[in-house]
């Protein structure tokens, strides 16, 4: 059975890895490209949007792909809708692989908001020192919040807009609490912002803003598509493929 794996996660390379090893199972990795070197699964790996769902139909049925696991991060919504729209449309199954969301606990001083925008909204009752650690994509959102001054956290330089006051801090996980609390003290930082994004790679930052008694804005992830099944682990990712793979030999 072949297999498309899209990708970009850890979660995504881990089952890449296990799936490889399978019988019966012929893996290949997607990878979107945004990051300029990005950590590779094993395996067969493209790379670059597909075009849309008609090019990811077209690609699909060109690599005779007889089942889908998207394995991306839980913000990046639109390939996952396209996947679930493709598979649908030429009856291959589909998966969604997403990590649990992070769970409040108590100490946290969560506002929870909907997107990037009612992020940025929500800052004007916080203080100035703001963390932010949304990825490269989306700052813009903030570039017209003037009275902050933002400590921008990603793997790769963001675009333009960006907020009038801000400093770059290059820098891939996974970060240490200890790491994460010390960043947070040497910027006096007084809000952090980040997305539910789930998983141990980004999770010290909850627990030392926890700590350090800093309030968060939580960005709540987007809907999976209606109707899709979706598992939070890789090893049910692993046993629905073997599910799938013996339904496809029977
Ligand atoms: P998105 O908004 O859902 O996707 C935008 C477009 O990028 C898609 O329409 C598709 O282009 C292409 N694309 C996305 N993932 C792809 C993949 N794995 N393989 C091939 N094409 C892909 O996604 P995003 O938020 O820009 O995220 C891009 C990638 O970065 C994802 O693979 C995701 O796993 C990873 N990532 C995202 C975040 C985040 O916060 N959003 C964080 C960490 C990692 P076409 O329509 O041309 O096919």
């Amino acid at each position: 059975m072949r297999v498309l794996i899209l990708g970009g996660t850890g979660e995504a390379r881990e089952l890449a890895r296990i799936a490889s090893g399978e019988r019966g199972l012929d893996i290949v990795s997607s990878l979107a490209g945004r990051v300029a070197t990005p950590r590779l699964p094993v395996g067969p790996v493209r790379v670059g949007g597909f075009g849309g769902v008609e090019g990811l139909r077209t690609w699909l049925r060109e690599n005779a792909i007889d089942a889908v696991v998207d394995a991306t991060h839980p913000f990046a919504a639109r390939v996952s809708a396209h996947a679930a729209a493709a598979a649908r449309e030429l009856g291959i199954p589909a998966l969604h692989l997403r990590r649990p969301e992070w769970a409040r606990r108590p100490g946290d001083l969560w506002t929870r908001v909907p997107d990037l925008a009612a992020a940025a909204a929500e800052l004007t009752v916080h203080g100035e020192n703001v963390l932010l650690t949304i990825g490269r994509q989306g700052v813009g959102a903030f570039a017209a919040c003037a009275g902050h001054r933002f400590v921008i956290r990603s793997i790769d330089a963001p675009e333009a807009p960006l907020p009038a006051r801000y400093e770059l801090l290059l820098a891939r996980g996974p970060f240490t609490f200890d790491e994460e609390l010390v960043l947070m003290s040497r910027h006096r930082i007084d809000v952090l912002v980040t997305k539910n994004s789930g998983g141990e790679q980004t999770a010290a930052k909850i627990a030392a803003a926890r700590t350090a008694g800093l309030p968060v804005i939580m960005i709540d992830r987007p809907a999976l598509p209606a109707g899709a099944r979706s598992v939070g682990a890789v090893a049910e990712a692993v046993d629905w493929l073997r599910a799938a793979a013996a339904h496809a030999v029977g």
